[in-house]
Formats: C-alpha cells, structure tokens, sequence
C-alpha cells in the first residue's frame, strides 16, 4: 500500500511488521507442504430441499489438517493461498476430489450437485473451463453434478467478460450460483444478464431473523427478486426453526445451516443421506 503515500515514501518496518511478515511468509511454504502432502481435506455440507426435507446437494469447503491434527478454517488461509497464487492448485486439487466423490456416490446411487467455491483468482484463470471440463468427463460424471459458487465482487469487477466467461460454463451444462449474496454491490442490470441458476442468501441476513426488521426485509426482497429473475434461492447460515419457518413462509427453495449439519467428511455425508 505504500504507493498511496507517494513515490518517496519512507518504508519503516517496526518489529511488530516484521513479526507479521515472517508469519506471512511461514504460513506460505505451509501451505506449499499442505498440497504435496495431501493434508487438505474437503467437508461436504447438506442443502436441504425446504419442501420435501431432502438432501439434494452439498456444498464442498476445504480444512486443513495440520501437523498437530487440528483443522483449520479456510478463513486462515484461503485469503493468503489467493495472494500468492497457490490457489490455483489447491482448486484444482479440489475440484479434482469433489469429482471423483460425485463419481463415487453416483455408484452408490447417491444421485446430488455438488458447490465448489471459486475465488476472484480462479475466476481470472484461463485454462478454467476446460479443466473443469476435462476434470468432469474423466470422472464420467453429468456436468450438472457440479456446480460453482462465485461472489458478486468476482463477477461485477469486470461484467462483460463475466458474462462471456459464464455463459461458457453454462455451455459445458455447470451450474452457477451466486454466493453470499446481498452483501456485494451487484448491479441488477447485469444480475440479470449472468446465466446464473441460484442466489445464495448471505447468512448474515438469515442471523437476523425473526429479530431484526431490517434482516427480514432484505431477505424479503432477496427471494422475490430471484423469484422475479426465476433464480432458485437457497439460504446460508439457517440455525434455527424460526428461521426456517420463515423461509417457508417465503417460498425459498434450498435451506443449508447448522440446524441441519454442518460441514462433515464424506462417509458422514454419506450415512447421513442413507438415513
Ligand atoms: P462460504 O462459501 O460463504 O461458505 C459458508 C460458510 O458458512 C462455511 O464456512 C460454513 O462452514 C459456514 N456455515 C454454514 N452453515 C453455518 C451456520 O449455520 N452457522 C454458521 N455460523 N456458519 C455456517 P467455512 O467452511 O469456514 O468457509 C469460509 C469461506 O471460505 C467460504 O464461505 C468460502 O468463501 C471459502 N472457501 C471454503 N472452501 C473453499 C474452497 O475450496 N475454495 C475457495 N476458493 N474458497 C473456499
Ligand atoms: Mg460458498
Ligand atoms: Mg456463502
Ligand atoms: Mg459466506
């Protein structure tokens, strides 16, 4: 950031920046060992059909087994893995897992769309449809068994290109959602234009029922747009009944949150459908 203080700024590093930076970069070669030694782990959480109760999806959301054991949020580090680029392998090898466990429960006669999320970076990366596409046919799964949870930010940065790029997915039959929705700064116009199939309610609006006026205004207003751009809603983050009647009341169609899993490893995902 030091371009906004001029060309002759000064660069002081305290020790605390220091301190900061080392951790940056540790954290780094990590993560570099993380990939080749496979110690990512992918959970998978149920959406749940809100009229008929039934599981028909997941979201997949990356963890990272540490050395010690212990799992950590992509919260810590996905952020990171998008600034030095490692993202790109570590979706790859993503998208590479949630196909072949598609391809798995398919033979079990477990028939559900799986999420992927795509950061800005993937999104910008040109070889993009094509490994999705090849990833998907090795797999000799439907290309509608995958589908790709992109932010408004991702998207809205630059429309036109955007479109061009999600119409390219739609072409290869990958569905498209749009995540945490509400939060960004969408323009409607171009809302809908983008081939997408969903909007996901960002949870932090879901929080905010039944209590918060404004939470269910917003919310409100969320699925009757989608409703009006015939978008399927699903929403995010729904940890309790009075949520979730709510959402009945106004017809939204998928329901993903606490109060039904959270994320789980996919044996877990596995008997849970079976039940
Ligand atoms: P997201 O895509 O919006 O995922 C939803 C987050 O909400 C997940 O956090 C999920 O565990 C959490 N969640 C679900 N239901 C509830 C609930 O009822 N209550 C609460 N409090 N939380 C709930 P998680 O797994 O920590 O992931 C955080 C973010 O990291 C994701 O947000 C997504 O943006 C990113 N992420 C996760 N996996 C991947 C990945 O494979 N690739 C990329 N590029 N990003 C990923
Ligand atoms: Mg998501
Ligand atoms: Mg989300
Ligand atoms: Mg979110």
């Amino acid at each position: 950031k030091s371009k906004e203080h001029g060309k002759n700024a000064l660069h002081i590093f305290t020790p605390q920046m220091n301190e900061k930076i080392k951790r940056r970069i540790q954290l780094e070669e990590k993560l570099h060992k993380a990939l080749e030694n496979e110690e990512f782990r992918i959970f998978f959480q149920p959406k749940i059909n809100i009229k008929s109760g039934r599981i028909e999806g997941a979201e997949a959301l990356i963890r990272w087994q540490n050395d010690q054991g212990d799992l950590v949020s992509p919260g810590e580090f996905i952020s990171i893995a998008e600034e030095t680029g490692l993202i790109i392998s570590i979706g790859e090898w993503v998208l590479e897992k949630v196909c072949s466990q598609v391809r798995l429960w398919r033979q079990q006669g477990i028939d559900i769309h799986v999420a992927i999320n795509l950061s800005p970076r993937q999104f910008r990366d040109k070889e993009l449809v094509k490994k999705i596409h090849r990833v998907v046919s090795s797999n000799g799964i439907p290309a509608d068994c995958i589908a790709l949870e992109i932010t408004e930010g991702v998207v809205m940065d630059d429309e036109e290109n955007a479109i061009s790029l999600l119409r390219r997915f739609k072409e290869i039959g990958i569905r498209l959602s749009m995540d945490d929705f509400g939060t960004g700064y969408s323009s409607l116009y171009y809302l809908k234009q983008f081939p997408i199939d969903e909007l996901k309610i960002d949870r932090s609006f879901v929080m905010g029922i039944p209590d918060k006026q404004d939470s269910k205004a917003i919310t409100t207003a969320i699925i009757s747009l989608a409703k009006s751009l015939r978008l399927e809603t699903v929403a995010e983050g729904v940890e309790t009944e009075e949520q979730l009647e709510f959402l009945k009341r106004l017809n939204c169609d998928m329901v993903q949150g606490y109060l039904f899993s959270p994320p789980i490893p996919a044996e877990e995902f596995t008997n849970l459908v079976k039940k």
